[in-house]
């Protein structure tokens, strides 16, 4: 089937992903994609409705009973290091596509793109080692016990728009090496990227149906979704207020559920620290991507003593930071990725103006370059601030000061968020002491924003619910089944437990 795309544009069209081919909506429905940077459509969208869900979660149930699960763990193995090898072969083309969709840097997208592939050959090296244990189950003579290890079934994935295919992957390579299939709803304002990437999954070798994709405009599509009575766990990332909402639809199934949702995380700099790199650190935490990710550290929490100094540097960094077109070299800062969430940073930006705050640089949009650009934003508050507790997810750090150590960790747990912190300091004493102390999932010592396959990602608190990446992630698409098997064959009392 052939999209109907509008004959008077040359926009690129996408359809579903379904059985290893694009198809229209049934509906036949579409919507424009628009490319920030441009601020003009540049792809139209087959819009997925519940319908389209039903047959999706249908393919992939099929997929599931009949191809992937029946597969050995060395077969799968071979598929997926066959697939980490095509994404690097189109990565420059998959990253376009995404810097087209949310304006984010080419070079930052290229780099994330042909990383991408090992995320893939590292599940696949655990593809072939899904082990249960023996058992010494009660009394040894009487029963051999043994545990299996099965696949979940059918993952309902749902991914918002910054970094569409890293946010998918971290949920896809265990899931798909746990022998499970999935349907995933990509975010209406960055669909583009995973309809392409699903087709270079299956001409990798991946079967029809493992991975069938569903964009959608409107809302009812991820609610479809979340809610399937044909799917077996929903894995979400996006905002803790719709995870809420994806959680309470899934459990309403009784479905597993993981969460990877927002953040507010704390950068804790002692007056120790080489001042430098924690700028270097700052900027990389809350100005890359635009500040638009979960884990951006967006509250510098530093000693009163080297406060001015830091913050100097800082500002002098922001204020040099190129923004531009996001597919030029030289660029640094891309737009904000759509008008609701630009319209949401510029309000948080006026909030913290009404409510006294000092704006040390940026605050407001860039004009000289049209489009969603805000200006690389540093504010001077104190700790209840609503910029300091809410998450903006865009360029804007918030800066307070502590005295001792104690008072450092109150301020960095004082969130209902905790996915990541970074601690500055040159005592080693000290970095462990914090790395212990911060609640959140990850804490970097002298570094921030790094992430790996072999290393758990997810958050504590209103962060979100398990664990993505790791050799564990693998666990979270498995059941665990106890098998016991009777030895001595004779007839036990049946009113007995045992
Ligand atoms: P969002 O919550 O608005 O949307 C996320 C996805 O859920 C989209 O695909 C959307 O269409 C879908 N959706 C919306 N309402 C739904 C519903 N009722 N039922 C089912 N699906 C629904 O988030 P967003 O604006 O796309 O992304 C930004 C948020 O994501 C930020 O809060 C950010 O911190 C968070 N995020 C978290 C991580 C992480 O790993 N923890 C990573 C990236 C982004």
């Amino acid at each position: 089937m052939s999209l109907t795309a509008p004959v008077t544009t040359e926009l690129e069209t996408f359809g579903l992903f379904i059985d290893g081919q694009q198809v229209d909506a049934l509906s036949e429905r579409t919507f424009e994609s628009q490319n920030p940077y441009a601020g003009k459509p540049w792809a139209v969208i087959a819009d997925g409705g519940p319908e389209d869900v039903d047959r999706a979660v249908a393919s992939s149930r099929a997929a599931f009973e009949e191809t992937w699960r029946p597969m050995s763990g060395f077969q799968r193995a071979a598929i997926l290091r066959d697939v980490a090898q095509a994404i690097t072969a189109n990565a420059e083309r998959l990253a376009l596509l995404e810097v087209r969709d949310s304006g984010k840097l080419m070079r930052e997208m290229r780099g994330q793109l042909q990383g991408l592939g090992i995320w893939y050959s590292y599940f696949a090296g655990l593809a072939d080692k899904l082990e249960g244990r023996t058992v010494p189950a009660l009394a040894p003579t009487t029963y051999f016990g043994y545990t299996l290890r099965e696949p979940v079934g059918v993952v309902g994935a749902i991914t918002p728009w910054n970094s569409p295919l890293l946010l998918l992957t971290f949920k896809l390579a265990p899931l798909l090496a746990a022998g499970c299939t999935c349907v995933v709803k990509p975010s209406e304002h960055s669909p583009a990227s995973t309809v392409a990437f699903a087709e270079v999954l299956h001409e990798a070798g991946l079967p029809a149906g493992v991975l069938n994709v569903v964009t959608g405009w409107d809302r009812s599509t991820g609610e479809a979704l979340a809610a399937h009575r044909g799917v077996d766990k929903v894995a979400f990332t996006g905002s803790t207020a719709t995870g809420a909402k994806v959680a309470q639809a899934a459990v309403a199934n009784i479905n597993r559920v993981t969460l990877e949702l927002g953040g507010k995380s704390p950068q804790v700099v002692f007056a120790d620290a080489d001042l430098d790199a924690a700028a270097n650190g700052l900027v990389a935490g809350v100005f890359a991507a635009t500040g638009q990710t979960c884990m951006a550290g967006s509250r510098l929490i530093v000693h009163e003593d080297v406060r001015d100094e830091l913050v100097a540097k800082v500002v002098a960094r922001a204020e040099q930071i190129k923004q531009g077109d996001p597919t030029e070299a030289e660029t640094e800062m891309g737009p904000v990725a759509n008008r609701p969430q630009y319209e949401k940073v510029l309000g948080y930006l006026q909030g913290a103006r009404d409510e006294g705050w000092t704006i040390a640089t940026g605050g407001e949009p860039n004009e000289d370059l049209g489009g969603l650009f805000v200006r690389p934003t540093v504010v001077l508050a104190e700790p209840d601030a609503t910029i300091a507790r809410e998450e903006v997810f865009g360029p804007v750090l918030t800066a307070y000061t502590f005295r001792d150590e104690e008072e450092a960790v109150r301020l960095a747990n004082d969130t209902p968020y905790g996915l990541a912190g970074a601690v500055w300091t040159k005592d080693v004493h000290r970095a462990h002491r914090m790395a212990a102390a911060v609640r959140a999932g990850t804490v970097w010592v002298n570094a921030y924003r790094v992430v790996a396959p072999n290393m758990p990602f997810g958050g504590f608190g209103l962060s979100g619910i398990g664990r993505e990446n790791g050799s564990s992630a693998v666990d979270e698409y498995l059941e665990n089944k106890s098998v016991f098997v009777e030895l001595t064959g004779g007839t036990r009392d049946p009113f007995k437990l045992g």
